[in-house]
Order: structure tokens, then sequence, then C-alpha cells
């Protein structure tokens, strides 16, 4: 023992030692031994994270070097000797060698975090650092008494929460999730909790370098390893400097609680910089805010379509934006040969500005940087077609290649599609040009569809004629950015409704979007090896309070709409292979719902429901069926998990002022009286109106820590909200 000060005890051992060392804070207590973190304790709960025997754990940290594109050798911490442990600048060194890599990694502590980094050097000219694991957290699991309250969440799409990760999948089979950031994650995090422990593994990285998070656990291996994958550009014989820092973070209970943390770091930087009440980038529509409307052009009238859709606009009181699904010449979803449009240019312009003329918007679908090569559903002469595109574009060129030098498929939908590269001319400039075309179009508002977020993912893209770093780093993310950027700029300079949007998201956009598409609606999403994993409303969590969600997709049905207007998402209404139904043929229940929700967001609930900062919902007894909600996989599989099912759809946000609003939609044929408690006096909540529709049906005062009850009449958008005193 060498130091020992307020808050930091250090050992500091000679290599071969059974310590390497150990960290301790007032909140925190970590040991490191022959290369693995063998404890991890979170004092304020008094839970130990890591249990096992020592020579059953993972090493802290794997190095995967690369020779060329070829993976040369895998480098464990546990199989390198340890050359030094020591304190230096407030954190703990440990510099680990092998024969052909070295590794200083260091651990610290800010907050309540353990904060981690690293830099690791081959020392073999040769090689270059292809893939850094760290730190990997070998995790006891269950974590729980029992497996069945164990969650794993990531920040994938909406969110992404999935049940007792331990169960389902034989203990001899592989369990691996892991997830891309900046690619197919909104944030940089992985979450693995119980009712009274886990903790957050996330990264505080504002430039958007590649990397995975998740879980990878080998056949027969104890406890659950939960890791980042780091991936980098390949450069033989140079250091890889961690450009930002690996973090955890201790929570428990529910995901909202680990979203919290990551939130609270999130909100300082750029993407959270303007919160969308304050945006005057997002045009007046979408703070209307409007409702979005799809249907199959090829199965409409185009004289009938303007009044049809305008009678919309007037039944709810609101902007109406159209989407036309199929408007690209070979049929939804299939691009790049996009133009001319359906019928014709001639044809479809008309169309666009007669619904300009009644005040419709169109928004229209790009599939992202992706070109399709072949469609199993379309003819012979348009596969012909889309072959001989890509042929005069020169797009095998311009495409992400794999590391086997040819470009990278994507097999999706039954289509066959390749990517442009974001690192070459075309790639760079072929959504800004396709979107050019639409607004010469007269069309207003631009969708990125079917790109996550900006690739690679570290498939690729591994060709050297393109210029850009290989394959990973933050480059991707820069270009996405900066022609997103571009598009948003030109198209403001030819209107002030411009709207920017894209599906899914990826924080590092928020600010440049106007909107993202989510599908909350949805309450399963088929995950690995054909289990269900529940949908759960990370993105909005995180991010509703600065971005519009969009394009939801919701209903008809009127359970669908109900969902998403409570997840705080503008209502969009999709006739899917069909034309726009009439107004009046619309369910009831639909109808009564969307006119709640627009005369509610006029009178009382666009703070919430729209600006709001979303929180968890205060405790309230709403009633639950245990059963087994089903739905389908991306495959058509039937998938199902057995969930408590709330009766109540609900949701809970802060406004500006700090005043609280609840709202539920009750999913029943009958009234519903939930009971709850007024939120504690920290809070300084006083009064409580209780609304049905735009109706108010109640106020009252509401001392903190009283009895409520809320009364929910079936099918109506009600609403609760605590007026915080002055
Ligand atoms: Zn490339």
């Amino acid at each position: 023992m060498r130091l020992a000060m307020a808050f930091c005890v250090l050992l500091t051992q000679p290599a071969g030692a059974a310590d390497d060392a150990l960290w301790e804070t007032s909140g925190q207590k970590l040991r490191i031994a022959r290369g693995r973190l063998v404890s991890l304790v979170d004092k304020s709960r008094n839970v130990e994270l890591v249990a096992g025997p020592t020579d059953r754990l993972r090493s802290v940290f794997r190095v995967i070097l690369n020779n060329g594109f070829a993976k040369a050798q895998e480098v464990d911490a546990s199989a390198m000797e340890l050359r030094a442990s020591e304190r230096k600048d407030g954190e703990l060194r440990l510099a680990f060698e092998s024969k052909d890599l070295r590794v200083v990694m260091g651990v610290g502590s800010e907050g309540s975090d353990l904060t981690w980094r690293m830099d690791a050097t081959p020392l073999n000219p040769a090689l270059a650092v292809a893939e850094v694991q760290f730190p990997v957290l070998h995790l006891r699991a269950p974590l729980g008494r029992e497996g069945a309250g164990d969650r794993v969440v990531f920040p994938r799409n909406e969110g992404l929460l999935i049940h007792d990760p331990l169960a389902a999948v034989p203990a001899q089979s592989w369990r691996r999730r892991v997830h891309n950031y900046p690619a197919d994650m909104v944030a940089q995090f992985v979450g693995y909790f119980c009712g009274r422990s886990g903790c957050l593994l996330w990264t505080d990285d504002t430039a958007g370098h590649v990397k995975g998070f998740g879980f990878d656990r080998r056949p027969g291996e104890p406890g659950l390893p939960l890791l980042i994958q780091h991936r980098m550009p390949l450069e033989p014989g140079k250091t890889w400097r961690m450009p930002y820092r690996a973090r955890i973070s201790f929570f428990a209970g529910n995901w909202q609680a680990g979203a919290e943390i990551y939130r609270a770091w999130a909100a300082q930087q750029f993407w959270c910089k303007t919160p969308l009440r304050n945006r005057r980038d997002v045009p007046p529509l979408l703070h209307a805010p409007c409702l979005v409307i799809h249907s199959e052009l090829r199965r409409e009238r185009f004289d009938t379509l303007p009044d049809i859709l305008a009678a919309y606009a007037k039944r709810f009181n609101a902007p109406v934006i159209y989407r036309p699904v199929g408007w690209e010449k070979h049929g939804a979803w299939i691009g790049g040969d996009y133009f001319p449009p359906f019928p014709n240019e001639e044809a479809f312009r008309q169309l666009v500005a007669a619904l300009r003329e009644r005040g419709i918007h169109v928004a229209c679908f790009l599939s992202g940087r992706f070109w399709t090569r072949r469609a199993e559903r379309a003819s012979p002469a348009t596969n012909e077609a889309l072959k001989r595109f890509i042929e005069e574009q020169d797009g095998n060129r311009f495409a992400e290649w794999g590391p086997n030098g040819r470009p990278w498929t994507r097999k999706f939908e039954q289509r066959e599609m390749i990517r442009l590269c974001a690192g070459t001319p075309l790639g760079r400039n072929f959504l800004f040009d396709a979107s050019q075309r639409l607004l010469d179009l007269g069309v207003t508002a631009v969708h990125e569809d079917q790109d996550l977020g900006p690739e690679p993912s570290g498939y690729t893209c591994y060709n050297p004629a393109h210029g850009h770093p290989i394959p990973c780093g933050s480059w991707a993310a820069q270009t996405m950015l900066d022609c997103l950027t571009r598009i948003k700029l030109a198209g403001q300079a030819r209107t002030p409704d411009f709207i920017l949007t894209k599906e899914e998201d990826t924080e590092l956009m928020n600010m440049v979007l106007m909107g993202y598409q989510t599908r909350y609606f949805v309450r399963l999403k088929g995950d690995w090896a054909g289990r269900a994993a529940e949908i759960v409303p990370v993105t909005q969590y995180l991010y509703h309070e600065y971005l519009p969600t969009i394009y939801g997709f919701a209903g008809p049905h009127w359970q669908e709409v109900a969902r998403s207007m409570v997840m705080g998402q503008i209502p969009s209404l999709p006739f899917w292979g069909k034309a726009v139904a009439l107004v009046e043929q619309l369910p009831a229940s639909t109808v009564a719902l969307l006119e709640d929700y627009y005369a509610a967001m006029k009178c009382y609930a666009k703070p919430f429901l729209l600006y709001g900062r979303m929180t968890t919902v205060p405790p309230m007894n709403v009633p639950t069926v245990r059963r087994r909600v089903e739905g389908r996989s991306l495959e058509g599989r039937v998938i199902g998990l057995e969930l408590d099912d709330p009766l109540v759809v609900t949701s809970s946000w802060r406004d500006e002022a700090g005043n609280l609003g609840v709202f539920g939609v009750n999913l029943t044929t009958a009234a519903v009286s939930v009971r709850g408690i007024v939120p504690q006096a920290a809070d300084n909540l006083v009064g409580l109106s209780q609304y049905v529709g735009a109706d108010t049906v109640g106020v009252r005062q509401a001392p903190p820590g009283s009895a409520f009850v809320w009364t929910l009449p079936p099918r109506r958008l009600c609403g609760l909200v605590f007026q915080r005193g002055r």
C-alpha cells in the first residue's frame, strides 16, 4: 500500500501478484486481478455485481490485431504481463504488455461514474488495432434472485428491452447481442438491471465514433459479460487512443433510471442545444402539430384525393402532411432509380400543386443511400432497369465494400440492395440531388428512410479507392451530418415549410433533423434466437423534448393511435396498399381519439405531449392482465412475450415550468378508475386538473402525498395536470 486519500485507496503490487489493482471511492469499489475485473461493488446499494471464480471470468479487455484486412490475433489482458500499476493524475493506471502489443488502461471516477480509457499500441509495425473490447464487465447473472426480473435495455431504434436474458436460450449456446452506434442506436449505452441492482455501460463520445454495445456470452460461461466493442480505422503500427471515455454508472429498478443517467449527460451536448418549443428551424406545421396520412399512390384517384385529404384537415382542425407510398418510379422503397415519379413527372407535379393549394404538404421518402439491385416482386424488365441504372452510375464502384473487395449487399423485405458509400462524391451528393429533384416537383418534406444511422458498423467500407479511413472512426457520422445539413439549408432556402426527417434517429442529428420516425405503437420486436423483445420508448425518454416524433404509422386501428399519441408522437394514419378512406369511414374510436388529441393540443396538452420531457409515470394502481402479447418479427414469424399488460396506456411529462402532465387512454370498454398519490413535496406540486379530450372535468387542490382518483372513460384521451406552486 503506497497511498490512501480521502476517497481513493490504491494498491500497487509487483507484476504477478494476485491483485493488479484496487480502486475505491465513497460509492464504488473495484478490483482487477490477473487482467480480470474480479469485483465491482455498488457501495450505495451494497451490491457486488461481478462474482465468479477468477479463472472463469473474461479479461477486462481484449484487443484484436489485424494484418491488412484479416484478423491476425486476439490478445486478452489475462494473457499479458502486468508491467506497471500506479496511481497517476487522479486515475489508476495499468500497463500490460505482450509480444506484439502494449496497452495502458486507466480507471478513474467522475461523480458517481467510473471512467475508463485506453491506449493500445501494436509493437509489430505490420499489425493494426482493429477492435478493442473494453471494459468487459463479466456480471453476475441472474442479477436478481431469479432471472425472470432481469432486463437488458438498448437505445436501439425506439428502445429495446430484453426480458430475462439468460432464459429461453440453452446454456450451451452462444448468447450475443451487440448493437452498433451510431449505425442503429440512438444513444451510446447498454444497461443490465433488476429490481435492486444494475449498471449502465456507456461512452461519452461527441463525434460519432463507431462502436458496439451489448453482451456476449460463450457456451457454458457463467454470468453475462457486458462489453463495448470499439472499432477504429486500421493504422498499422500506430497507437489507438480512445477518443472518449467509457463509463459505468449504477442504477436499479427500471430502464428509465438508467436512461436518466445518460440523459443528464446528453442534455449538455450540442445535439440538445435547443428544445423543440424554441426551435424556429422546425416549421409551424410540426408545432401545430399536423396529422400525417399515408396511402398507396397507385391506388389513388388524383382528381379526388385533394378534397378527401382536405376533409381530414377540416375534421380535425389540423394541417395535413400526405405521404404517397410508392411515389418512386419502380414502386415503394425502391431506390435509387427514383425518377420520374409515378405515374409521370407532369401528373405528379400537378397532384402536388393541387394538394398544396388546399394547404396539404407532400412528404416523400428516400431509401437512404440504399440502391435496390433486385426486387423479388418486380418484373424482369424492372430488375433489368435497376441493374442498368447501377451500371450507368458506376454504382458498384461507389458502393460500400466488404473486406472481400466486393460491394456489401443487404437482403431485406425481398429486395437485394447495395449502399452508396458516404465517403465518396456520389454518396455525398446522391441524397442531396434526390432531395432537390423532389423540391423541384413541389414536395416540401423529405424523409430519409431505411438508413438507420451513419454506417459503417465495421463490415464496411473497405474500398481503398474511396479515400476515407478504413473501415471505422467518426468519418461516416460526420459525413452524414454534413449531408443532412446541406439538404436542410438548401430546402429552407427554397421554402420556409421545408421538413427534413429521418427513420429512427441518431442523437448526433437531433438539431439538424426536424423530426424522426419511430414505431412505439408496436409492442414487440423480433430479437435474437427467435425471441421477442419489448419495445419501450427510450428515444422519447431521452430526446422527445428536442425533436418531434412523426410517421409512426399508427393505426388507423384506435389502439395503435392511442399508444402513439400517449407516447408523444404526432399521429399518422396509414392506408397500406390502399387509397385514403373518406374521413367519415374511419372507425369511430379512432375519430374520437384524434378529435381529443387535436383539441387537447390546442387547449392544454402541447407543453407535454409535443414539448415535454418524459418522466416515469407516478405510482398508480393501473389494472393489468397477465397475458401473452403477440407480434410479428420482420420475417413475419409470430413472436410473443408474457407481460403484465396495462388496461390503461399511460405516459408522463414535465413541461418547461415544471408542471407534470400525465396522459392515459383506457383500452377497455368500461370506465376505469385508478388511484394514485400526488407526487412528493420536492416537486412543489399543488393543483390538479383533470381533462377528457379538451374538457376540464375537475380542478382541485392536491397537497403532495395526498391520494387522488382518476376516472378514465373508455377510448378517450385523458389527462391530469399537476400544477407547480409558485
Ligand atoms: Zn467507402
